[in-house]
């Protein structure tokens, strides 16, 4: 899976991405993740990447033209055309199940970080695959959702993490929260391990497993069950 950010802020990702488990899948080739500094496709006399808005209107607009030289450069480079996603609160909110099946279906991803008040109109309907949101607010910039986004697409692909029960069994990705979870000691501060986890009778630990994730669900997430 190779992904290209196309960012003002290029030097943000590396702290987050760079390190600890994509980090390792970066180095270990299993992901490739490329950002792109967007100024660097300002060809115009002033090398401007935003302008006012047409209309009047506070602040500004990232304008189309730098982002689409961004984006088939990038075209260019990979020999292909990446599934194009813009981080927008104004797109479907980011479920596990879209990650799934963006990790099975997509070889390469290129991401627009927005920023200031969003991007020319012309250049999402022209470009833009898909808009995703990570929630129903908003923040200054693409940046922080294009790294969560990332970051959850990426341990969804074969070899980022040690193997697939890792994420299987997790929460959402059948629908359920994950059960309660245990390390020693197995008793601590006079709380102790339910019992069925210490008895090694494997078929009566899934099924203790599965009751305890239904029952974690209906307390903490009601909504998921009835959807
Ligand atoms: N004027 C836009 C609107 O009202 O829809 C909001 C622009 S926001 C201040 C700047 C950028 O941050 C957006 O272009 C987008 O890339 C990113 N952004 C903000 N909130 C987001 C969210 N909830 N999910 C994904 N991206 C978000």
């Amino acid at each position: 899976m190779r992904i290209d950010i196309i960012t003002l802020f290029p030097e943000m990702f590396a702290p987050v991405l760079g390190d600890s488990i994509i980090g390792r899948a970066q180095k270990s080739g299993a992901v490739e993740i490329h950002t792109h500094q967007l100024r660097d496709f300002a060809f115009d006399k002033h090398r401007r990447v935003d302008d006012s808005p047409y209309g009047g209107g506070m602040g500004m607009l990232m304008k189309a033209e730098p982002i689409a030289l961004c984006f088939e450069a990038i075209c260019e480079e990979t020999g292909k055309r990446p599934h194009f996603i813009y981080m927008s609160p104004q797109g479907k909110t980011l479920r596990q199940q879209r990650l799934r099946e963006l990790a099975a279906e997509q070889e390469n991803i290129c991401i627009l970080c927005g920023h200031y008040e969003g991007v020319d109109q012309r250049l999402l309907d022209s470009f833009i695959d898909e808009e995703i949101s990570i929630g129903d607010y908003v923040l200054t910039g693409g940046e922080i959702p294009a790294m969560v986004f990332a970051d959850a697409l990426c341990r969804m692909v074969p070899g980022v993490l040690t193997n697939n029960e890792c994420f299987t069994e997790e929460s959402h990705f059948n629908g359920l929260l994950e059960y309660p979870q245990y390390t020693k000691p197995a008793e601590w501060r006079g709380m102790e391990v339910p019992q069925v986890l210490l008895s090694g009778h494997h078929q009566n630990i899934d099924k203790w497993r599965r009751e305890m994730s239904l029952e974690v669900t209906r307390k903490k997430r009601p909504d998921l069950l009835e959807s």
